[in-house]
């Protein structure tokens, strides 16, 4: 099976199947030889390794892994996509294609039925209006996974990667960089995808650790006081934790935790670093 990987390639598929471009799937196909290797480059990709690539779209990406590692599962949510993945794929023996929605999937069980007690490395150019989400869920479910590398919209690669004090930095920020180590591995134009997308991509690598970065006694809570933090960035702490109901924190109560800290009462939660964002937790809970 001929490379897919060049818009002439794509078109041409595209053409033979009659197929059409889904917006609300979030379309947009890779056709840049040099994106691509960066992306399975990133991944590190070997002969031992399990890959799970959410959307595979015509079987561009899917190929060269189905090249380099020992089994891939693709999960696509578009039915009109699978008679195309049945062809583009028909030379590989080490894939295995889903029709599923990834947001509807049991994740736990597909992981089991799959790939069995194997570490799994993520692999995917993710449709954009899933993006949070999807990444949240393969974090948050304990999955036995190592590694999750995917191309995102470039300003939410910004936000996963982004340090106290800088304006990207936010709830997501904390709740990737608690379960994984981020790398941006690449910055990616719009040009390199058919159709076009109005906004750039980056390719991010998340390199999941075997334990949490910081130990904190009730996970639900310290992402709960995060939240409140950045609901309302412009207040101080305490102000944005006292009015955050879920919490039920009184105002004594978190400038007392602020003072043990040896935090000033007047910070803003957005200076916090997870580490003290988890220590404030373990006090209040
Ligand atoms: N991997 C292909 C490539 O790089 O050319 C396609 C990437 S395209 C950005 C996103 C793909 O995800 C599309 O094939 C789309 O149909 C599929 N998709 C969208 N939502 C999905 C979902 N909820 N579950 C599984 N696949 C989904």
């Amino acid at each position: 099976m001929e490379n897919l990987v060049s818009a002439k390639n794509t078109s041409e598929v595209i053409k033979r199947h009659d197929f059409s471009f889904q917006k609300r799937f979030g379309q947009n196909f890779l056709i840049d030889e040099h994106v691509l290797n960066k992306i399975v480059d990133a991944a590190g990709i070997c002969g031992d390794d399990c890959v799970l690539e959410i959307g595979p779209g015509i079987g561009t990406m899917t190929q060269r892994l189905c090249e380099r590692a020992k089994k891939v599962v693709a999960v696509e949510i578009d039915s009109k996509l699978i008679p195309i993945l049945s062809e583009t794929m028909s030379l590989y023996e080490n894939v295995k294609i889903i029709n599923a929605d990834i947001m509807k999937t049991d994740l736990n069980k597909l992981f089991e039925a799959e790939f069995g007690t194997s570490d799994v490395k993520v692999v995917a150019n993710l449709p954009y209006y899933i993006t949070t989400p999807i990444v949240m869920a393969l974090l948050e479910q304990h999955l036995p996974i190592s590694q999750i590398t995917v191309m995102v919209q470039k300003e939410v690669a910004q936000r996963m990667q982004a340090g106290p004090g800088t304006k990207d930095y936010g709830a997501l920020s904390l709740a990737v960089q608690y379960y994984a180590d981020t790398y941006i591995a690449a910055n990616v134009p719009p040009n390199c995808f058919m159709p076009r997308p109005k906004v750039g991509s980056s390719v991010i690598r998340l390199s999941v650790r075997k334990h949490p970065a910081v130990d904190v006694e009730n996970e639900k809570f310290m992402f709960e006081l995060i939240r409140a933090a950045f609901n309302q960035r412009r207040k101080t702490l305490v102000n944005a934790l006292v009015n955050h109901a879920a919490l039920s924190c009184s105002r004594d109560e978190v400038q007392s935790a602020l003072r043990e800290l040896g935090l000033n009462e007047n910070i803003r939660g957005e200076t916090l670093d997870l580490r003290q964002f988890s220590a404030l937790a373990n006090i209040l809970t």
